[in-house]
């Protein structure tokens, strides 16, 4: 029999496999995306038993798992460390949760792992608790997780020609890039440049400042689009749960960006 993996991971997905047992996706810190088969996770027969209750959407765990041939490994034990309780008593929290949760199963093969983005998704997790600036969590979630796909190449140079772009004569090349104006083909839009300003200040704000961060919602929506936009192209399927996760008005309707919620 194979040795056993101990590991830490977040549950991406579960889906309950018969009376007593699930089937979940977890994102582990040292072998990136797995399928584990929890026998007798949803009965847990006694105090003993290796699972205490049923593994839970977006739980952190500390896991131990036999790998086995083909795709689906054994789960042999999981002890909750973090739950997240706070995303399950707030529906904008929670769909935000599963943004997250989705688009790391969209985005990385089993056998891919992406330590650093992890810690974000966990950071991400947490400070929806915050009840603010979600819109600017996600934001640099999603620029954070382009960037490791290697999708992203948006810094303060010109993505073509690698010359520093000036105030005011960036553009934007979809799905993901910035180009100076002698580079810019002609679909490329101009980006202004508190646009761009803030792009960079996303990319450079460590996790635990961004709910205090000041920025203006319909730049971060004005971002958001641009965001989606990069994901729709990258991800082979796009997670249905993209389509909850919304800024401004109804996608297509070119009505003028707004807050979603009163602050
Ligand atoms: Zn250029």
């Amino acid at each position: 029999m194979s040795r056993p993996i101990h590991t830490r991971g977040l549950v991406l997905r579960r889906t309950d496999w018969s009376e007593t047992s699930q089937i979940v996706t977890v994102d582990t810190r040292d072998h990136g995306i797995v399928d584990l088969l929890a026998k007798g996770s949803r009965r847990p027969a006694r105090r003993s038993s290796s699972f205490a209750e049923p593994l839970d959407l977006g739980g952190w765990y500390d896991l131990v798992y036999r790998p086995r041939k083909g795709d689906l490994h054994l789960a042999v034990e999981a002890r909750l460390i973090e739950g997240f309780p706070h995303l399950r008593d707030d529906l904008g929290a929670w769909l935000e949760a599963n943004g997250i949760l989705d688009l790391l199963r969209a985005s990385f093969s089993p056998g891919d792992p992406h330590p650093a983005l992890l810690r974000s998704a966990l950071s991400c997790l947490k400070l929806l608790s915050v009840g603010r600036a979600r819109l600017a969590l996600r934001d640099r979630f999603v620029i954070e997780l382009l960037d490791r796909s290697g999708v992203w190449s948006v810094g303060d140079n010109c993505a073509n020609c690698e010359a520093e772009i000036p105030r005011g004569a960036a553009h934007w090349h979809a799905p993901a890039a910035l180009l100076c104006a002698g580079c810019r083909t002609g679909g490329d839009r101009p980006v202004p440049e508190e646009l761009r300003t803030l792009l960079g200040t996303l990319q450079s704000t460590a996790w635990g400042n961004i709910p205090s961060l000041v920025a203006p919602e319909p730049l971060l929506a004005a971002i958001w689009e641009r965001l989606r936009e990069a994901l729709l192209h990258h991800l082979e399927r796009a997670p249905r749960s993209l389509r909850y996760l919304r800024a401004g008005g109804p996608p297509g309707t070119g009505a003028p960006l707004r807050s979603p919620s009163p602050r």
